[in-house]
């Protein structure tokens, strides 16, 4: 797609409706920079894993994750012919081992630290700071970019959020149940829309997109249409 504005796309909703999938295959088609901010946070979750800092699921040590944010250096590599980006915490290539259930089951918790907003949102905003990028989350619209040009919010039934989630997991080798899925994803969506600090809300001007019943391919369409009226205005 050939566009003379390097806009900033801005795609936010719930977890695990395919937000990732969208943004990646967008900046594919547009030549545009995929960032995936929950992967961030996720390299967090991991490091605190590794580093003692998880009680257990859903229970964190508040000041070992503060007191490890120094020690953490996030990269994104080169994108495949897929789009996938690899994800580099301190120089290791973690992009599966940040998917596992067990560094999902605290991120949230992780996520909800307000230094640990602050670290990676100014982190986010400067990998953003030239536009040309989508970039997918819980607070893109309304915290890291409130002035992208345009916003998404993606939402998708839980029931259907869970099977693709199990799909995607399944083909990994991992072997959580669908009902294992649906709770951590309950369980996340409840936490980050409550959380005090950046909850996970829709921008005001934010157009929504319910993909419960469309295939990765159609809500690609429908959406670089949305971006082709958009850019037209
Ligand atoms: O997008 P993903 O499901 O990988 O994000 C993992 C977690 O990171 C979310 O459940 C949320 O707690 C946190 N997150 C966030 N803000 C973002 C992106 C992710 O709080 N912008």
């Amino acid at each position: 797609m050939q566009s003379t504005q390097h806009i900033t796309i801005a795609i936010d909703g719930f977890s695990s409706c395919g937000k990732s999938t969208l943004a990646k295959a967008l900046a594919k088609k547009m030549n545009y920079t995929f960032i995936d901010s929950g992967a961030m946070y996720r390299c967090v979750a991991l490091y605190a894993l590794k580093n003692g800092c998880a009680l257990g699921a859903h229970k964190i040590n508040l000041s070992c994750v503060v007191s490890s944010l120094p020690h953490i250096r996030i990269q994104f590599g080169k994108p495949d012919t897929k789009g996938n980006r690899p994800v580099l915490l301190n120089d290791e290539d973690v992009s599966d081992a940040i998917r596992q259930l067990e560094v999902a089951n605290i991120v949230s918790e992780v996520a909800a630290i307000k230094e640990v907003r602050e670290f990676l949102v100014q982190q986010q905003q400067n990998l953003g700071k030239n536009g040309g990028v989508v970039m997918d989350g819980r607070d893109i619209g309304t915290v890291v970019f409130p002035n992208a040009e345009l916003k998404l919010f993606i939402t998708a039934k839980p029931e259907i959020r869970a099977k693709r989630r199990f799909l995607e997991l399944q083909a990994k080798g991992e072997t959580n149940s669908i009902d294992e899925i649906l709770e951590n994803l309950k369980h996340r969506d409840r936490i980050d829309s409550t959380r005090a600090i950046s909850p996970l809300t829709q921008a005001k001007d934010a157009l929504v997109v319910d993909n419960s019943e469309m295939s990765e391919t159609e809500q690609l369409e429908y959406v670089l249409n949305l971006v082709k009226n958009h850019t037209r205005a």
